[in-house]
């Protein structure tokens, strides 16, 4: 199965996109995750993008169509995967379309996240997780059951993404507005679109995507 999931900064992406690879092998592709890994292993795409995203714009579209392409060539994508953050603008949308028919694949599914914009701000601002697993928490909305204590590896060093502050987070808003929300109508022409309710709590989410998928 191929799917994209589609929302703005906050939409919780990132959060079911690691459910589902969790739970159907699904692999998670998260074009911001490799852009951070750029960024931390100083390599040229990391220097490109760096400044970037500090300032909450996108990555120009060749960069970011080159990352994805050699990523789905490998091995672990043959099964199937979750596009978390791209395509971002419509220019991705229709690198992606070549990419699929030139492998014979065709995209199963793009799910629409529904939020409000006025909650994602504070949903953003407030997130962190942890160094050495990568499990999501929030100061507010999802504490760790032992503060300074992963639930999961029990991990104590946490890390805050450097773009989720108040200013870079509306850059990040207007630039999804202006770039990516197109791509709603562009996959609804192509009938593979379906929205569920972003603002649920994250087990109802999951479970829309599920029902959406027909896995439930
Ligand atoms: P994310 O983790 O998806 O919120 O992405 C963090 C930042 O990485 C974005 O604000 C952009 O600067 C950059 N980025 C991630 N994915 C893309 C993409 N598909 N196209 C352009 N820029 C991207």
């Amino acid at each position: 199965m191929k799917l994209i999931l589609l929302g703005p900064p906050g939409a919780g992406k990132g959060t079911q996109a690691q459910r589902l690879q969790d739970r159907y092998g699904l692999r998670q592709l998260s074009t911001g995750d490799m852009l951070r890994a750029a960024v931390a292993s100083g390599s040229e795409l990391g220097l490109t993008a760096k400044g970037i995203m500090e300032r909450g714009e996108l990555v120009p579209d060749g960069l970011i169509v080159g990352l994805i392409e050699d990523r789905i060539g490998q091995a672990d994508c043959a099964s199937g995967f979750i596009l978390d953050g791209f395509p971002r603008t419509v220019a991705q949308a229709e690198a992606l379309d070549r990419m699929l028919g030139s492998r014979g694949w065709k995209l199963d599914k793009v799910v629409e996240m529904d939020v409000d914009e006025a909650a994602l701000t504070a949903r953003i601002v407030g997130r962190f997780s942890c160094g050495k697993c990568g499990t999501g928490y929030h100061d507010v909305f999802k504490k760790a059951a032992k503060a300074g204590l992963c639930d999961v590896c029990g991990g104590s060093e946490f890390t805050r993404r450097k773009d989720d502050n108040a200013e870079t987070v509306t850059a990040r808003m207007a630039a999804y507005r202006s770039q990516t929300a197109p791509l709603l109508p562009y996959y609804a022409a192509r009938g593979v679109l379906a929205k569920v309710d972003g603002m649920a709590a994250m087990d109802d989410v999951y479970r829309q995507i599920e029902s959406v998928l027909g896995k439930s």
